[in-house]
Formats: structure tokens, C-alpha cells, sequence
């Protein structure tokens, strides 16, 4: 491993790595990536690949328009990818229906509906019949729906490969199985990280270590907690739905190659990584009120993850604290595969001009 470079990114998930490929194509040379355990598969793994800032915003506030400026840049990131690596992330536009399956629901989807069309933002109002009509499968109790056009979903495991593709391709140094113990400072300034193989000198380290991202020490930044979600993988072929599908307890999203993921829980567990029967229970429970013809859908996989999330939900993007050439990109919590193409903009821009 090397002992020195410019740019040490700590974590290779779908932060670290986007962030890595931005910098390098900013032509900043000699960054090092280094991950714990082997790249991208933690949370960004787990996860479901929706884009959807819009179906559950209640207003514009600045996390929002910054959630949809990421979410506009997915089809030149993923068209970019395709022509960096020849891999095609599944980027897919058809759309997503969010649910109103009681009286409730209904009563906020109305209010969703009012609010984000006087903001001028793409929404259809759909009947229950409409809804039906559009994917046959849903639910016969289902009361109307809202159709957003725009909130799409990506393949995030083919992110993860082509994002990794990408990296090693543009020159970026990659270290796993290697654990960054430590940030040295000296004085207000980075010096380096020290690792489990190692010292690696530098001017700069950018912190991208998801849930885990606390641990690090000397690194002065906002607690960071595990929230587990599970997740369970039906197979679905013919596939039963084009939209992915919401409502306000769960979600199903169908995959290209037949798979149905259907998610999710949201626990604080610690950092038990596991699946349980009572998770299990609630998704399923869910998924079938979304669409009862789930039952007879064989059931292929089950996991977990652990999102990354910080006191107050939002990401901890930008420099870190007063420590001079420190960075943060954690805390994305449920939307880090939405967020990493803005994530990768706006630390790569950030460093770059603290470079001049
Ligand atoms: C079930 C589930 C469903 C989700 N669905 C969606 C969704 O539909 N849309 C969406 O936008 N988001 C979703 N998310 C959230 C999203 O997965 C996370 O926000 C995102 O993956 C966070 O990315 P990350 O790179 O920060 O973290 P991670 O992917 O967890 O990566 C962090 C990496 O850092 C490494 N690391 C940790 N400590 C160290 C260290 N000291 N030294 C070196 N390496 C270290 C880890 O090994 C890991 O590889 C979901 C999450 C879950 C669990």
C-alpha cells in the first residue's frame, strides 16, 4: 500500500466511490480510496435504487430542491458510466405511483398533489380505477394515486460495479481490507490517516464511511447512527408492475431482470446487520396491502443494511469543522443513492477550489 498522495477518501461505497470519480474527472491525481472490506457492499448494496424526492416531500425546503437537482442529474451520470465502463446501471424512467390505500393516506396525497402543483413540479392525480387500469396489479382498495414521472429508480448493485469500473479505470488507487483507524492533525491541518496497514501521508481526507464514519478517530464530526432496514427479493416473471410502488408503510420496486424487491423497516438495532422475522412480517404484510398477487410470488433473498443517519436526518456534506483539508460526506441516511451524484459535485468542487 502507499504511504503518501494527495486525496485520501475514507469508505468505498456509493459516496466514497462517486466522490473519487468526480475528483478524478475534476484531474486530480493521486487520490487513494481506502475501504475497510471489499467496495460497495454495505449500505449502498442493500439498498432499493429509488429516486424519489418528490413522494414524500411536504414542501420545498432546501434538502428538497438539493434532493432533486441529484435526482436530474442521474440520466448523464448513468449515461456517462455506460460509456466509461460499457455498463448499463438500469436507469429507469417509467415512474412511480404512490399509493393511497385509506381514508388517511388520501387526505395526504391531496395535500401532496395541491402543493406540488402550484410549485410548478410534475404530478398526475389518478382515481383508484385510473390507478388500476395504469398496474393491474395494485389493490382493489386502493383510493387514488399519485403518478410522479419523474421519481425513477436505478439498479444500485450496477452502480456500485460500474462506479468501481469507472474509478480504477481513471487511475484512482484503491485500498481494501484496510481500515482508516485515524485522522492525523498537526496544528489545524490534515496530515494524513493512519490505517490497519499503515500511515498514509496527505493534505486532504474526505470522510465517506456511511454508518461508521463516527469511529474514526480524531475526526470532529456529528454522531452518526445506524438505522437497519431489511429488505426481501420476491421473483416476479412476467414482472408484475413497471412503476415502482409506494404507499406510506412500504414500497415495491421491479427489476429488469425479474426481480421485486420489497422493502423496508426502519430500526434502531445497533449494528446488528440481520433479518428478522418480524421485519419479514411487516414487509410482507405491506407489500400485500400494495399488491395482493405478491402471495404467490416465490420469496429468493432477504438482507439488511445500515443507513447512515445523523441527529437531524440530513446528509453532513462539506468541510469538517475547523480542521483545514477535512471533508465530510455522511449521514445520507435513506436517500444516498439519490444524493451521490450531487454529493460527488459538490466535495469534488470544494476541494478543488481549496486547491487554488
Ligand atoms: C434497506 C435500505 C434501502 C435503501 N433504499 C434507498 C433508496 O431506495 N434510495 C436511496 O437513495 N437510498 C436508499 N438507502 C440509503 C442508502 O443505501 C445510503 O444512504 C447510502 O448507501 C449511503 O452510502 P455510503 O457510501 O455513505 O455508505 P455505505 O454504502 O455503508 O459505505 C460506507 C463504506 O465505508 C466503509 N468503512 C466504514 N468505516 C471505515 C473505515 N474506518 N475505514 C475504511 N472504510 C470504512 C464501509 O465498509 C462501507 O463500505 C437504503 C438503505 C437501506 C439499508
Amino acid at each position: 500500500m502507499r504511504d503518501h498522495g494527495d486525496i485520501v477518501i475514507v469508505g468505498g461505497g456509493v459516496i466514497g466511490l462517486t466522490i473519487a470519480r468526480a475528483l478524478a474527472l475534476r484531474g486530480v491525481r493521486d487520490v487513494c480510496l481506502v475501504e475497510r472490506g471489499r467496495l460497495g457492499t454495505e449500505a449502498s448494496w442493500a439498498a432499493a435504487g429509488m429516486l424519489l424526492p418528490q413522494v414524500e416531500a411536504d414542501a420545498a425546503d432546501e434538502f428538497f430542491n438539493l434532493a432533486c437537482q441529484s435526482r436530474d442529474l442521474y440520466p448523464a451520470f448513468a449515461a456517462a458510466l455506460r460509456e466509461e465502463t460499457g455498463i448499463d446501471v438500469e436507469l429507469d424512467t417509467t415512474g412511480t405511483l404512490y399509493l393511497a390505500l385509506t381514508e388517511h393516506d388520501h387526505e395526504e396525497i391531496e395535500k401532496r398533489y395541491e402543493w406540488q402543483t402550484q410549485a410548478g413540479l410534475a404530478v398526475e392525480r389518478l382515481s383508484g380505477a385510473e390507478a388500476r387500469q395504469l398496474e393491474p396489479c395494485i389493490s382493489d382498495a386502493t383510493l387514488g394515486a399519485l403518478r410522479f414521472p419523474k421519481d425513477i429508480q436505478v439498479e444500485n448493485r450496477r452502480l456500485l460495479s460500474a462506479l468501481a469500473n469507472s474509478v480504477t479505470k481513471l487511475g484512482v488507487d484503491i485500498a481494501t481490507q484496510t481500515t482508516v483507524d485515524s485522522i492525523t492533525i498537526e496544528g489545524i491541518r490534515v496530515s494524513g490517516v493512519q490505517t490497519s496497514r499503515g500511515a498514509i501521508s496527505c493534505p486532504k481526507v474526505v470522510i465517506a464511511a456511511g454508518t461508521w464514519s463516527s469511529f474514526i478517530k480524531s475526526a470532529p464530526l456529528p454522531a452518526i447512527e445506524p438505522i437497519r432496514g431489511q429488505m426481501i427479493c420476491l421473483e416476479a416473471k412476467p414482472q408484475l408492475t413497471r412503476h415502482v410502488i409506494y404507499s406510506p408503510r412500504g414500497y415495491i420496486v421491479p427489476r429488469q431482470d425479474g426481480r421485486l424487491l420489497a422493502g423496508s423497516t426502519s430500526e434502531h438495532a445497533g449494528f446488528a446487520k440481520c433479518v428478522t422475522a418480524g421485519g419479514i412480517t411487516t414487509i410482507l404484510r405491506n407489500a400485500l396491502d400494495i399488491s395482493p398477487a405478491i402471495a404467490d410470488l416465490p420469496v429468493v433473498d432477504t438482507w439488511a443494511g445500515l443507513r447512515p443517519r445523523a441527529a437531524d436526518g440530513l446528509p453532513v456534506i462539506g468541510p469538517c469543522g475547523e480542521i483545514d483539508g477535512l471533508f465530510c460526506a455522511t449521514g445520507h441516511y435513506r436517500n444516498g443513492i439519490l444524493l451521490a451524484p450531487l454529493t460527488g459535485e459538490l466535495i469534488s468542487k470544494a476541494i478543488v477550489s481549496s486547491q487554488r
